[in-house]
């Protein structure tokens, strides 16, 4: 096959290049070199003919002729996502959509990514498996919780990506990292004589070894078509998820002389997770095989070889982060902002949540106390709760739920003091256009989301109707997941969103951008096709239990790349110009 490995010089892609060529692939390269320089031997392989693009720039064109688009780029530690989470958004989510929305349009039928399993982010001690809800704790596993849904919606007939969720790797490459956990402490054994640990040591962590991953990357691409498309493999071992106490002994074992020690101040580490890499045994010819050890005891070796010194532990050369500083100091990662607004909303802007169910929903899991402490704590000035109303196939709340609800929003609002309560409904807007309950019940609402979760399939002209009919109600103040897409399970309606956006804007109505990662709807495109009509957007994370409010960051996203700013979006609103636009045509208000 003809093979594009974007990031072919990185600490994976060195690795990979050589493994792909050797089974008869032809290989070119796509990569900034960010870390030129950063090399333990001779570097990495030369590769001709490579395009010199930035991955966020690439036209379909250039990727012409390619059976295969390998995407490894990104900026790759959870650190230098804190550093600057712009430019990790802006090159590992901007530029990975970018570039597979081009290799779509080019004809390329397999995409595979380089994802994480720092997706799962605090998932615990039991090993988790593909299917597990996502709770990424950085901003480097939240672009790739949003990567994976994106390239999910690209998924059809032609275009098969499939996420390779990558364990913490390990191991020697041409373009060494030490920022990474066995890496680092077999370095510093051998500068210090020191196994030095910051934490106790109880932490889970899945280990990979670079080789086994790029292993993975190969039989995938070799793999039959059906078997990989749109699926996500933990890539891993077994028998590696490890504690980091055990590797700090297999370490202080390899390195001879070396002392094991803990800090005795040592703080919470939130990554804390063990992975269940049973799925990856399904890819034919896959054999992974470098334990941990095994791992060491090479890197004591290549150290041995190439020589390591003790400023090598905390320079540019092999600490990713410190490299990216340097190269941001000279505005070279700055082209990570090149071409975008300056002020998009970002979640500090964000004041509250318009969708927020409570256990008064069929699929909700918390009481009310329960999510509006979550909301507190997130330092919410206000919440909507909005529970499913009546005629919901699953069941929804009675008027008289509802009534009881809103005398118990009321009495903790006061007691609270520090957070104002909106009481709303999520409605279900029928295959008329009518909804739940009667008018004078509705304007009785501090807000209501107005949402299709039935008869999809309508054709374009019914369903949109239905859409417009409800942003025409008076009370209405959101239309929830405007499209009704479901990420992986279920299409788009077909909607005319140029007759719902001129319908949205004419009435005061907001438009929601769904934070649930099973939804992200609106998507980036229409958020932005939105802000020619004039709509207002709602951000909702479509709570159903506490912690998916923090899903309110995907929300966020998305509506950025939709080129959104903080006034377009009413959740930033003051609490007297948000009560004014709520109001909407309710009576005497
Ligand atoms: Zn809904
Ligand atoms: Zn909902």
């Amino acid at each position: 096959m003809r093979v594009l490995v974007a990031g072919d010089r990185g600490y994976i892609g060195a690795v990979l290049v050589p493994l792909l060529r050797a089974a008869g692939h032809e290989v070119h390269g796509l990569d900034l070199d960010l870390y030129e320089g950063c090399d333990l031997g001779e570097g990495p392989e030369d590769i001709a003919g490579r395009p010199p693009v930035d991955m966020r720039e690439v036209e379909p064109g250039q990727l012409a002729g390619y059976d295969a688009v390998l995407c490894l780029a990104a900026l790759s530690n959870d650190p230098l996502g804190h550093l600057n989470p712009d430019a990790t958004h802006s090159v590992n989510l901007d530029g990975t959509l970018r570039l597979a929305r081009a290799a779509k349009q080019a004809g390329i039928e397999r995409f595979l990514f380089a994802s994480s399993c720092s997706l799962y982010g605090a998932a615990g001690s039991s090993g988790v498996t593909e299917d597990a809800e996502l709770f990424p704790v950085t901003p480097y596993g939240e672009t790739k919780v949003l990567a994976e849904r994106e390239l999910s919606l690209l998924a059809d007939d032609n275009f098969s990506p499939t996420y390779l969720r990558n364990a913490t790797a390990h191991g020697a490459s041409p373009r060494l990292r030490l920022d990474i956990v066995v890496n680092n402490l077999t370095a510093v054994a051998m500068t210090t004589g020191q196994v030095r640990l910051e934490s106790d040591g109880s932490p889970w962590r899945p280990l990979v070894h670079v080789a086994d991953i790029s292993r993975a990357f190969l039989a995938t691409l070799e793999a039959p078509r059906e078997l990989v498309h749109d699926e996500a493999f933990n890539v891993g071992r077994p028998e590696d998820n490890v504690q980091v106490r055990d590797i700090a002994e297999m370490v202080r074992d390899a390195v001879p002389g070396s002392v094991l020690s803990f800090a005795d101040d040592a703080g919470p580490d939130l990554r804390n997770y063990r992975v269940d890499c049973s799925k990856l045994e399904t890819v034919p010819g896959l054999e992974l095989r470098w334990s941990v050890r095994d791992g060491v005891e090479e890197l004591y070796r290549a150290f041995k070889e190439h020589g390591l010194e003790a400023g090598d532990l905390t320079g540019a050369r092999f600490q990713r982060i410190a490299q990216i500083r340097q190269l941001m100091d000279r505005g070279e990662v700055d082209a990570a902002r090149r071409g975008r607004l300056p002020a998009l909303v970002a979640l500090e802007d964000v004041g509250g949540d318009f969708h927020c169910h409570t256990d008064l929903s069929p699929d909700g899991t918390a009481p009310l106390e329960v999510m509006v402490d979550a909301a507190r704590a997130r330092g919410y000035r206000f919440l909507a709760i909005t529970d499913h109303g009546e005629r919901l196939g699953l069941g929804g709340a009675s008027r008289d739920q509802l009534l009881a609800q809103r005398a118990r929003i009321r009495a903790l609002e006061a007691r609270l003091g520090d957070i104002t309560l909106l009481h709303g409904a999520e409605l279900n807007i029928g295959g008329d256009g009518t909804l739940d309950y009667d008018d004078e019940f509705l304007d009785s609402f501090d807000v209501l989301v107005a949402s299709v979760h039935d008869r999809l399939d309508q054709p374009r002209e019914q369903l949109t109707a239905r859409l417009i009919a409800a942003c025409e109600h008076p009370a209405v103040n959101v239309i929830g997941h405007p499209t009704g897409r479901r990420i992986g399970s279920r299409a788009a309606g077909d909607v005319d969103l140029e007759a719902l956006y001129q319908a949205a804007a004419r009435t005061g109505t907001a438009l929601e951008v769904n934070g649930s990662p099973h939804r992200l709807d609106l998507g980036d495109e229409q958020v932005r096709l939105a802000h020619q009509f004039g709509v207002m957007l709602s951000f909702g994370s479509d709570s159903h239990g506490p912690g998916h409010l923090a899903n309110m960051r995907f929300a966020v996203a998305t509506a950025g790349r939709g080129w959104t700013t903080p006034d377009q979006v009413i959740n930033t609103l003051p609490m007297g110009k948000l009560r004014d636009f709520l109001a909407k045509g309710r009576k005497g208000r």
